[in-house]
């Protein structure tokens, strides 16, 4: 058996490390020079929506064998609508480096495998299909999916972000629901230290917002963090990151091809997140190419999950900021906080489930 993955992000990563536990060496090519050859920022998983595994850190290690180090837990949550705001306190995830930093993800999981990782590769899908028996797509997009009329794109959204300097508790991130900076948007504040952080706009890529000047909105939006942490925040280094595709496959494997991370549809629509999913759809894809489950089957979970987020990201479209300033107070109420964080008790997919008819009504 020859195994061929292409991508060396997340998912790529993770099916590797996976593939090497149950003695198969696969051929990891990426098209950078190196691991994370990109811009530095902050992510987290969020257990909210990985419920009922409450930490992934700890499910990826002890069910998985993979070992991520996150900078911090997430133990409280503050949350700015137009003009209110919430405290959520608990448990809530991790909050971790990508990109081109000595602690991201992509590079821990780089020192897990053991297999050469060929860089700067230029190897197409098509010509690593005749050299190896199993080839896994992992490019991070949906490009070579859709080019095989595999995919299903259901929206791009930009995010225009920056390292800021200032004093942070890192045990602590913020997000802002507010349309008055981008329509159907929304922004998010992820400390990494105690004296850095990472500052994210984030919006679909509407007509609403084609007509805006996205340089001045970043700039009222920067303006309102300031004013809500109250403190100045030194801009380290910038990125704006436009059109990302969010969407999933209609096969997760065609042939002996797999298709993992956002080339699944890992990228979640409501509010991109995308880390947990890649990781596992990795995991999976090397589950399958060793005999020990059906790819297909492994990721119906998954699947469900997008459904329900897309179902999740159109509703939240409709909202306005009247909304945001009542629906936020009780994301902080003891109701709240209790449903956010029950085990038992899976708030999205039975969100998705309330709006679904109502979303298709409209
Ligand atoms: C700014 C931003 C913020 C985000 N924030 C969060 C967050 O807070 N939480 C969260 O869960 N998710 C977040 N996401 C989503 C998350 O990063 C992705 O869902 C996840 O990284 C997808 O993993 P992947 O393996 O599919 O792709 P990646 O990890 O992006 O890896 C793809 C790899 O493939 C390589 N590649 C591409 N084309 C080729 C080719 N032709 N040949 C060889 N190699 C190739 C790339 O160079 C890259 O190394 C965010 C995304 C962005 C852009």
């Amino acid at each position: 058996m020859k195994v061929a993955i292409m991508g060396a992000g997340l998912s790529g990563l993770a099916c590797a490390i996976t593939l090497e536990k149950h003695g198969i060496s696969p051929a990891v090519f990426e098209k950078r020079e190196r691991l994370g050859d990109r811009f530095v920022n902050g992510e987290s998983l969020l257990s909210l929506l990985h419920k009922p595994i409450t930490d992934p850190v700890a499910f990826f290690a002890e069910k998985h064998g993979i070992y991520l180090k996150p900078t911090a837990s997430i133990q409280k949550m503050l949350v700015f609508s137009p003009s209110k705001k919430a405290e959520i306190e608990g448990s809530m995830g991790f909050v971790n480096y990508r990109g081109r930093h000595e602690h991201a993800f992509e590079m821990q999981l780089g020192q897990q495998v053991k297999s050469t990782i060929h860089y700067r590769s230029k190897a197409t899908y098509e010509e690593l299909l005749m050299e190896y028996t199993h080839v896994v797509v992992a490019t991070g997009d949906g490009e070579y999916a859709m080019k095989m009329h595999n995919f299903q794109a259901d929206l791009t959204v930009s995010l225009k972000g920056a390292m800021v300097k200032g004093r942070f508790d890192r045990y602590t991130p913020c997000a802002w629901l507010d349309y008055s900076y981008m329509a159907k948007g929304y922004g998010y504040l992820l400390p990494l230290s105690d004296t850095e952080a990472n500052l994210v706009m984030a919006y679909p890529d509407d007509p609403e917002n084609d007509q805006l000047d996205v340089d001045e909105r970043w700039g009222a939006f920067c303006e309102r963090v300031c004013r809500d942490l109250q403190q100045p925040l030194r801009i380290t280094s910038h990125f704006h990151v436009t059109g990302y595709p969010i969407g999933i496959c209609h096969r997760a494997r065609i042939g002996n091809t797999f298709f993992v991370g956002n080339c699944f549809g890992a990228m979640m629509p409501f509010l991109g997140f995308g880390q947990f999913a890649a990781l596992l759809t990795g995991i999976y894809a090397a589950h399958d190419i060793c005999g020990k489950g059906a790819y297909e089957e492994l990721t119906k979970p998954l699947r469900r999950s997008y459904e329900n987020s897309l179902v999740l990201r159109r509703a939240m479209g409709r909202l306005e900021n009247k909304d945001f300033d009542r629906i936020i107070p009780l994301l902080g109420s003891r109701w709240g906080e209790s449903a956010l964080q029950s085990k038992s008790f899976d708030v999205l997919p039975w969100l998705a489930f309330v709006l679904r008819p109502w979303m298709k009504k409209r």
